[in-house]
């Protein structure tokens, strides 16, 4: 520990309170868990580790490369490919038991000329014009009956555009016709489960669960909502050591570019954090973030209170202005909170421009990363190296 210059905390017991919490939400539904992208920056094989431990059976993931690292973690459960099947790529896929999210006809054809060794989803696009099949492709597979001949279809799905707005006539939308899809298909597909929400979705109601629910950055402690409070718990602390305390003379500078200027005699943090952290370069003094109307620039805490970004964020550094906080409260050694009980990750994403998603998912490997179990070390994911 003493050797890190920035500690990443994931706490694997708020990862299964939140997944306990949308089961609660989502009653009578299947909750799975989408851990693509290194389960969001926090690592996927701890973070499916706890939840296959919690009941969770099903799970997505971006592409076949990381469904085949899940698979060495997991060799029960389902894992289906989000970003469906590029071509050529049945045996990749099927070697590792996986489940692709078929797109359009091609991908079908493809994988029913595989010989379609495991079942497989059908996508469909209900108003988000990304991935899936519309209602044309629809109409052909409930009327060729061949397109699918010898596939299992084990689940549709289609994915909401809107579903951080509660009140965005596009939700309606999109259960209007997903349902009407439904309606056409099921009956070709008796096995299929059906799944419409992500973390979102979740919470428009009763009538977006369907078979399954898939959320994502409600497990790992994000907002999922834009504009409006979350019941999640926490998840994320990253800290940074701090290198230095350095006085600096009124109308000195500190950092690249110059930017800020010492109004007065100042006191200032060097911190063991930058841009390749995922510390974002936004978040600097000087550069626009996100704040609406507000100042713009990221903060942390540190000795016992806030202290604002000083200058522009650097590759494996940033500066803090301590002054406002009393002498001596901030020592060469300590740790700085970029995220954590003081700071959300979704603060950090507004004041960089961005969302919490994009945060959780940009933390660096430079980290010595650490998992608590409800407040203790892990000692399976910590190798007892804590
Ligand atoms: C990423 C993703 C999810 C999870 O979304 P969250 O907003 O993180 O809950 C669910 N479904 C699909 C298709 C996705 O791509």
């Amino acid at each position: 520990m003493a050797a890190a210059g920035g500690i990443l905390t994931v706490d694997l017991g708020a990862v299964a309170a939140n997944y306990a919490l949308i089961r609660r939400e989502a009653a009578g539904a299947e909750v799975s868990a989408v851990v693509k992208a290194d389960a969001y920056g926090l690592g996927m094989g701890p973070v499916a580790r706890r939840l296959a431990a919690e009941g969770c059976r099903t799970f997505f993931v971006a592409d076949a490369r990381e469904g085949t690292s899940l698979r060495a973690l997991l060799p029960q459960g389902d894992i289906y490919v989000l970003n469906g099947l590029f071509p050529g790529a049945a045996a990749p896929l099927a070697q590792a038991a996986l489940r692709p999210v078929l797109a359009s006809l091609a991908e079908l054809a493809e994988w029913q000329a595989a010989g379609a060794p495991f079942p497989a989803a059908l996508h469909f696009d209900t108003g988000m014009n990304r991935l899936g099949m519309g209602e044309a492709e629809a109409e052909a597979l409930a009327q060729d009956p061949s397109l699918t001949a010898g596939v299992e279809v084990s689940l549709i799905l289609s994915h909401l555009a809107c579903s951080d707005e509660a009140a965005h006539p596009r939700n309606g939308e999109q259960l209007h016709r997903f349902r009407a899809l439904l309606t056409r298909l099921q009956p070709h597909f008796p096995k299929a489960k059906a799944s419409l929400s992500n973390s979102g979705g979740i919470f428009l109601g009763p009538d977006y669960h369907f078979d399954m629910v898939r959320p994502g950055v409600s497990l790992y402690g994000g907002n999922p909502f834009t504009g409006r409070p979350h019941p999640f718990r926490p998840v994320v602390t990253a800290q940074a050591r701090v290198l230095a305390v350095r006085e600096v003379a009124p109308g000195d500078s500190v950092g690249y570019g110059a930017t800020w200027k010492a109004a007065r005699k100042a006191r200032i943090a060097v911190l063991a954090a930058g841009y390749a952290d995922g510390f974002f370069r936004s978040l600097s003094s000087d550069l626009p973030g996100g704040i609406s109307g507000g100042e713009s620039g990221g903060r942390v805490y540190i000795g016992g209170g806030m202290a604002p970004v000083a200058g522009r964020v650097s590759m494996d550094m940033a500066m803090a202005d301590v002054s406002n906080l009393p002498e001596g409260a901030v020592k060469r050694g300590d740790m700085a909170e970029l995220i954590g009980p003081h700071i959300s990750v979704d603060e950090v994403g507004l004041r960089a421009g961005t969302l919490g998603y994009e945060i959780l998912t940009a933390l660096g490997a430079r980290y010595m990363r650490r998992y608590i179990e409800d407040g203790k070390e892990s000692a399976a994911e910590n190798g007892g190296e804590a």
